[in-house]
Order: structure tokens, then sequence, then C-alpha cells
């Protein structure tokens, strides 16, 4: 009998407090999203520095979800004054993650905070505030619903990203105050915004689907209602099958 086993997903996770307890805090549309797009989630905590390689072991990709911001230690900065929560074991969990990942040559798909997170982690630098940093930049935090597509990004000819949404600028959500600074090697833009802001990243492997994606807009909350959201999480659940 012919056996087809799903891959297996690994969602990272933030601590919220629930009812004045600490709580593991993963948003749901991740889960459904993956489970939509061929995958089977699993929901990976913060631990220490001896569980990422057992837990990249277990899974067959990554997607580091949203959350905290990245703590400037991690790209050895101080703290701006308008840099927000922070959770040090998060990004020394993730970071372990995405090089364990690199070395079993695992997919990552990396969302808003995990595109800063994932550029950190390869060696580069992340924006700490963008209204401090650049007052010119258009609204990156909407106040409109989390799924609506709010601002226009331009996407390279060629690149994976342009490719799935077979388009070179489309519209999508924003809920971020960080970004990518320096781009760390190894990491290729794929996406801007008019002001310049880094909205997509792309490992400069010369694969079809890279092995590390990022997009700093929220493709899980937009795939409810825009198809081509979906398929970037079924062109990574598909990555992550055959690698
Ligand atoms: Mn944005």
């Amino acid at each position: 009998m012919q056996q087809f086993t799903k891959p297996v997903i690994g969602i990272t996770s933030s601590i919220v407090s629930h009812n004045t307890i600490k709580s593991l805090n993963v948003h749901e549309r991740f889960i459904r999203t993956v489970i939509q797009a061929g995958g089977v989630p699993i929901v990976i905590p913060n631990g220490t520095d001896d569980m990422p390689e057992t837990w990249m072991s277990m899974c067959d990709g990554l997607i580091l979800s949203s959350g905290e911001d990245v703590d400037p230690n991690s790209y050895l900065e101080n703290p701006d004054p308008q840099l927000q929560k922070t959770n040090v074991n998060r990004d020394n969990t993730e970071i372990a993650l995405v090089h364990c990942a690199e070395e079993q040559k695992k997919p990552i798909f990396a969302v808003c905070r995990g595109i800063t997170l994932l550029n950190a982690a390869l060696g580069g630098t992340v924006i700490q505030d963008i209204g401090t940093w650049f007052p010119q930049a258009i609204q990156h935090y909407q106040l409109a619903e989390r799924y609506e597509a709010t601002h226009d990004i331009q996407i390279e000819s060629g690149s994976w990203l342009q490719k799935i949404t077979n388009s070179t600028g489309i519209r999508v959500n924003s809920h971020h105050h960080q970004a990518i600074n320096k781009l760390a090697s190894g990491l290729k833009v794929t996406a801007k915004t008019p002001d310049g802001m880094i909205e997509a990243v792309e490992s400069s492997d010369a694969a079809a689907v890279p092995l590390f994606m990022g997009v700093q807009w929220h493709p899980e909350a937009m795939a409810r209602v825009n198809p081509t959201m979906l398929e970037l999480f079924k062109s990574f659940v598909m990555k992550c099958t055959n690698t």
C-alpha cells in the first residue's frame, strides 16, 4: 500500500498573559492556513539550547511566526526608545532553529516578525522603529481589518514571489513597526514598498522555490479572502514535501 505522509510544519510561538497566566500564543490563522496548504502543523515553544536541533529534526519545514519585537541584543545594538516588548528566550530559540534548518536543509517561511528575526539570525540588522528612523514612511501599522490589503509592494521579476503572485506589484496588509535594515548575506530582497522598506526576501540559492522565504506582511490573515496568499503557503509546504 502506498503511503503518503504530509510534511510536518513547525510554527514558532510567543508568550502572552492570558487571565494573568503566562501562556503560549500563535495566531490560529497560521494553523488553519498550514492545514489548508496540505501540511501538519505543530507549535514549537521557547526552549533551551539543547532543544532546537531535536525540534528541527522532527519537522520538514519551519514557520517563523509573528509576535514580539526582535531583541536588539540579537544584532548587537542597544534598544531605541520606541522598541516594544521583546523576548530574548524566543529570539535565542528561533535563531538556533534557523541555524538547524540551514544545516538540515529544511525550508523556512518567515512572516512579519519572522522576516526580521531570520535576517538577524543570518547576520543582518533590524530597523527598531520605522516611525523614528523614517518619519516619511507610509503607514505600516494599519488600523484596517487584519485581512485587508492597505499598501503597495513592488516585486522583483524572476523571484519566487513574482512567480507565485504572477505579478510585479500587489497590495498587502501591514502590521509592523520594525523592518529589515542591513540585509544578511545569503538573502536577497524580492519586494519593497514605495517608501523603500523591505517587504520580502528569499535566500539567494538558485532553486525555483528558495530554501528561505520571508514576507513582512501577514499572508495567513489574507489567505481567507485572497487565494494567492494561500498559494504562498502551498508552495512552501510542497517544498517541505520534496526536501
Ligand atoms: Mn508594510
